[in-house]
């Protein structure tokens, strides 16, 4: 028996199929678990404008952090990529101060992980459950924007997944 194309990448955890349907959920849970732009009622200087993004902390070519609930901000397109004073895009030196000095606990978890690297192939199909998963208990307990509620939901979501 042959194996269609499709059939193939299904069955190998480490294919792009797999790893796209992640980039989505893992999307999907950044804007679950923010709601609203991570400078709304901080930056009042420039106010929020446009859909909101997710945007990754550390670059998504690491594929360790890729999925990582931690990697993510939610951020209206204004503050993502064309404000020129705090978008990680088009200010990454005004961003990364507003990370600094609004979300220190997330802030020291990205210097912490920025050079973390791929030791094996990715299993995406796994991450993906995982996601889902996450992204399920997350709806429940969301719209939350500050830091310090970040690492409670976040010890909050990791104690479910252990369940
Ligand atoms: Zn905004």
């Amino acid at each position: 028996m042959t194996l269609s194309k499709l059939q193939k990448k299904k069955n190998n955890t480490s294919s792009t199929y797999w790893k796209t349907k992640c980039d989505t959920a893992w999307g999907a849970l950044i804007h679950a678990m923010y709601n609203v732009c991570a400078m709304e009622n901080v930056d009042v200087t420039d106010p929020c404008a446009g859909n909101l993004e997710a945007h990754h902390l550390i670059s998504r070519g690491r594929i360790v952090t890729r999925h990582s609930p931690e990697c993510g901000v939610l951020l209206c397109s204004k503050h993502h990529k064309f404000s020129k004073i705090c978008s990680p895009h088009a200010s990454p030196i005004g961003f990364s101060r507003f990370m600094e000095i609004h979300r220190p606990v997330q802030y020291a978890w990205v210097l912490e992980h920025l050079h973390d690297t791929q030791e094996s192939r990715p299993n995406y199909k796994e991450r993906l459950v995982e996601l889902e998963y996450l992204l399920h208990s997350t709806t429940c307990v969301s719209r939350y924007a500050n830091d310090d509620k970040w690492k409670e939901i976040c010890d909050a979501a990791s104690a479910a997944e252990a369940d």
